[in-house]
């Protein structure tokens, strides 16, 4: 009887979850497949409060502890389509939250290292990623705008949070032909998801993707 009902329940996400990414993605103009099918395959739900899980495939930031929110999916699709994640990359996200972000990035690069500032959030994440059978995300406690120097250069850099600039440990840690993605501004204002590429030849080139709002990035 249990199982008969658990299998509904995981049919409902997977409808919903379809409907999500043909409502509120693809139709919008994300055309990568390998980003639309990651967010096909993993479940929003498992990475909220029970209370706000009806809320999971709406078009919209929902809230999680300690005043943040999982960033809304469409903005998710955005960043993950711009930063071009390759099979063989390596992911540095600061800012985990939920680990939602990080459990997609998971599923389309070689390893995820992600930094969250919140003791709390930490454990939730490492095991909400655990029950979802994600063994390639190491989340760690700390504070993102340091790097993580020992984690050596990423190929993609992904920051959840919104700076007023891109914190020099983060660029320095990007490889040669790297992407990263922040959202740039004021943290109560208008900010810019900007894309940051370092060329091969070692110059950084900026480019704005979208507006957005982002909860703030806290250094220390
Ligand atoms: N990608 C997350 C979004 C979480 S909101 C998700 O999918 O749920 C952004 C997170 O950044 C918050 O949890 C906040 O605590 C964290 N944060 C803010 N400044 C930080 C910093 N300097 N280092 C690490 N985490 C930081």
């Amino acid at each position: 009887m249990r199982a008969v009902r658990e299998s509904k329940r995981s049919k409902r996400s997977r409808f919903l979850r379809d409907a999500m990414v043909d409502v509120q993605i693809a139709s919008r103009g994300i055309r990568s497949r390998r980003v639309l099918f990651a967010m096909r395959q993993v479940p929003r739900e498992i990475f909220l409060d029970r209370r706000f899980a009806e809320a999971a495939y709406e078009d919209i930031a929902v809230p999680i502890p300690k005043g943040q929110t999982i960033s809304q999916p469409y903005i998710v699709a955005k960043m993950l389509e711009a930063a071009a994640i390759a099979k063989s990359d390596r992911v540095l996200e600061i800012g985990a939250g939920s680990g939602y972000l990080a459990a997609l990035a998971a599923k389309l690069g070689r390893e995820v290292c992600a930094l969250e500032r919140h003791e709390a959030l930490v454990q939730r994440a490492r095991s909400r990623l655990r029950h979802l059978g994600c063994r390639n995300v190491d989340v760690r406690h700390g504070d993102g705008t340091a790097g993580w120097p020992e984690g050596g250069e990423f190929d993609v850099i992904l920051v959840s949070a919104a700076g007023a600039q891109i914190p020099a440990a983060l660029k320095a840690q990007l490889a040669p032909s790297g992407r990263l993605l922040i959202p740039l501004g004021d943290p109560d204002g208008v900010q810019w998801l900007t894309k940051l590429t370092r060329e091969p030849d070692g110059r950084f080139v900026e480019e704005r993707i979208e507006e957005v709002r982002f909860v703030p990035l806290i250094s220390g």
